[in-house]
């Protein structure tokens, strides 16, 4: 059997996941990401993780994709910017070590980029040609797949929806204020149900609870990415939108406010927009990275 392996090296833990070339996953290992030990210890989990994963598949290998956070160079297969929480990553030459590891081509996107190629080409909106992504996680990130291909833009960060202003006043991660981020990510989403009750639960956990102030939360939460993703709708005429990441899981929380949005708001244009969860969820940024490897290798 020939597989390609995505890696998705995230903050707490990479997923790799070995894909037959029409990216069927064939098997997934999850480990824990040594952020903090540097880039050669992180690559040294995820080369681990592959070839247990090779051996236990009997498979052999055509490629490599990987995913990251942070701003990278998808040519160079370079890390340029990562959060603090990763030491030695940010200029780590990820692809080369991949490739003299385990002698195959190797590829690096950005992990936003990664889950939504995934998706377009594999999941959730297999087959449309123009679709925005949005991951709600830790923090809030996006992309963008126009005519079947992902559009970065001229310096790489297309699709950061995450920080545009215009969603309140309240203090971004990122320093600015009023970010789509202060409403929507994870973190803001245990931060707000923290204000309102003085009790300290995690995204999930608020949506567990599902009291009048984890649904207000909530709502919130859809109302604010309804009006980012109707932003991008009027101004690209992209009608279909994907949503991944953690606080996506929270579907049933999050659909209503967004829903209500886009009937009160509809696109100028009359199009219907479309929205839809996340098919691969965990998987998604692995998949999208395989995704990759066959779309350069021609497999
Ligand atoms: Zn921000």
């Amino acid at each position: 059997m020939k597989v390609v392996a995505g890696v998705d090296i995230g903050g707490t833990s990479t997923q790799v996941a070995l894909c037959t070339e029409d990216l069927t996953v064939v098997d997934r290992l999850e480990v824990p990401t040594p952020a903090t030990a540097g880039g050669g210890a992180m690559v040294g989990a995820a080369l681990d993780a592959v070839r247990l994963l090779l051996d236990r598949a009997d498979a052999r290998l055509l490629g490599v994709g990987v995913g990251a956070a942070g701003v990278v160079d998808t040519r160079d297969g370079r890390i340029l910017v990562a959060s603090d929480s990763f030491r030695d990553w940010a200029g780590f030459a990820v692809t080369a070590a991949f490739q003299e590891a385990l002698g195959v081509p190797a590829f690096l996107d950005n992990d936003v980029n990664a889950f939504l190629r995934g998706e377009a080409t594999a999941g959730a909106v297999a087959g449309e040609p123009d679709v925005l992504g949005m991951t709600l996680g830790t923090g809030v990130g996006g992309a963008l797949w126009l005519d079947g291909a992902l559009y970065g833009g001229p310096h790489g960060a297309a699709g950061e929806i995450g920080h545009i202003p215009g969603f309140g006043d309240l203090p971004c991660t990122c320093g600015g204020r009023g970010h789509l981020e202060t409403l929507a990510s994870g973190r803001s989403i245990a931060a707000r149900y923290g204000e309102r009750t003085g009790r300290e639960l995690s995204a999930r956990e608020v949506a567990e609870a599902s009291d009048p102030d984890a649904l207000a939360v909530y709502e919130d939460a859809g109302a604010a990415v309804a009006r980012a993703l109707l932003v991008t709708v009027g101004l690209l005429d992209v009608t279909t939108v994907v949503i991944g990441g953690g606080v996506s899981r929270a579907w049933t929380l999050l659909e209503p406010s967004i829903l209500r949005a886009l009937a009160t708001e509809p696109p100028v244009s009359g199009h219907p927009v479309r929205v839809v969860p996340s098919l691969l969820g965990g998987d998604a940024v692995a998949v999208g990275a395989a995704a990759r490897v066959r779309a350069e290798l021609g497999v």
